[in-house]
């Protein structure tokens, strides 16, 4: 039949499987060779990498390699946070000319203003399964009762983990369905594997015991990996604010603005997110994040519910600025997932971040940073600097023979 392969034909074109899962350097190389002949491609730069291939098992199947992304440093920021004290450079992976120049503006005026108050509000994650239920009086009664089993379903739950804990449950019911929020603290790590893990234990338990004809372990109510408003409620990631009081000199020496004009900035894009029904109201928290999280291993697939946030500027009445952003769901870890091994594990011990207990610490940083992006960014929009800057540091002017030249 035209455009039916044969099952021998169609297995020569399946990438290539090996013993153990072939994460050993050969079958890493056999696999990126089988990749070049099938695709006419070199792979040189994909193939030259300095972490044993071994190292990625558990976080990629079908390795042929390593993806690089130019890393800068910005700093120094100072951050006067409850775990994060101290100057910090922070490093930033990102293709976007410009970017580490404009965070390290803002990072450099906010150090100079004293530097940058932090702190966490929530620390939590959370996985929101669906039951279902044979009509809308079970699923009433099953809402109803669920809280008076937490002992129980908290014993299940925490059976499959050390460092995860079931904090509450949050039951909401549609028709005869009924979503339960499961929120815990996970401790350094992200925890999506481990909650998800717990909660799926705890779910067949309460399939067995309370009634529930089934489950999905998501609803979509979690927000993983996607961005909605039940994000600023807290209880997804860790809510954290970062704030700084930057006097009106300072302001105009680095940045050569005033505070009334960020204030007017503020109030005129607020429409704008207004009118596009925007989540949250940001100049750029994605493209800190995103930096951020490619240099020290974290989860990129959070970016859209991490990047939902406030920024904040008040003009004083002593005539400067109060600049704050707040992330209600931002989800950073340094043990677990990515941060392990590699550049990751080097860019975390650059900020001092690696490893068990710090990741409240990174979650300041994070936070401080945005801020020092937002300033900068805004800054830039004020001044009419943005083009500039992109074409200074940018790669907006294609070189000569460049066929992008011809639309200059
Ligand atoms: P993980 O690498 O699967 O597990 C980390 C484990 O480290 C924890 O389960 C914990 O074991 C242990 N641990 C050791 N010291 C710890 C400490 N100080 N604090 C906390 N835990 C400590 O990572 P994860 O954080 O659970 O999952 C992260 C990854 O999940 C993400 O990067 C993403 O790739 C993936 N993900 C999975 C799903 C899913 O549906 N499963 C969804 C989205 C993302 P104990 O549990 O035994 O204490």
């Amino acid at each position: 039949m035209a455009g039916t392969a044969s099952v021998d034909t169609f297995a020569s074109e399946l990438v290539p499987r090996f013993a153990d899962q072939g994460y050993d350097q050969e079958s890493v190389a056999l696999r990126r060779e089988w990749l070049e002949r099938k695709t006419e491609s070199r792979l040189n730069h994909i193939g030259s990498f300095s972490v044993p291939s071994e190292e990625m098992k558990g976080n990629i199947e079908n390795s042929v390699g390593t993806a690089q992304v130019p890393l800068g440093i910005a700093g120094p920021l100072l951050v006067n946070g409850l775990h994060a004290r101290g100057r910090f450079y922070v490093p930033l992976a990102t293709t976007e000319g410009a970017l580490v120049r404009s965070y390290e503006r803002g990072m450099v005026l906010l150090t100079r203003a004293g530097g940058v108050d932090t702190r966490i509000h929530v620390d939590e994650n959370c996985v929101a399964p669906a039951f279902f239920f044979g009509d809308v009086g079970e699923a009433h009664d099953f809402g109803n009762n669920l809280l008076s089993h937490f002992s129980e379903i908290r014993s299940e739950a925490e059976a499959t983990t050390k460092h995860g804990r079931l904090l509450r449950l949050e039951p909401l019911v549609e028709g005869r369905n009924v979503i339960v929020a499961f929120h815990y603290f996970t401790g350094d790590a992200h925890g999506m594997n481990m909650i998800v893990k717990a909660t799926d234990r705890a779910c067949g338990w309460i399939v067995a015991n309370l009634g529930a004809k089934g489950y999905h372990i998501f609803s979509g109510f979690e927000s993983e990996k996607r961005a909605s408003a039940v994000l600023f409620a807290g209880g997804k990631g860790k809510k954290v604010t970062a704030g700084t009081l930057v006097p009106a000199e300072l302001l105009k020496a680095y940045v050569r603005a005033v505070p009334a004009q960020f204030v007017s900035l503020w109030q005129h894009t607020m429409l704008g997110h207004m009118q596009a029904h925007s989540v949250g109201y940001n100049g750029h928290f994605a493209n800190g994040l995103a930096a951020m999280f490619i240099a020290c291993g974290q989860d990129v697939g959070n970016l859209p519910n991490c990047s939902v946030g406030i920024t904040n500027f008040e003009a004083t009445p002593s005539g400067d600025l109060y600049a704050s952003v707040t992330l209600p769901s931002l989800n950073v870890a340094t043990v677990g997932g990515g941060t392990g091994s590699g550049t990751a594990r080097e860019c975390l011990a650059i900020l001092g971040c690696e490893g068990p207990t710090q990741a409240p610490k990174l979650t300041e940083i994070v936070a401080a940073t945005l801020l020092a992006g937002e300033l900068s960014f805004a800054a830039a929009i004020i001044n009419g600097e943005l083009v500039m800057a992109h074409e200074t540091y940018g790669r907006n002017r294609p070189a000569a023979g460049d066929p992008r030249a011809q639309y200059k």
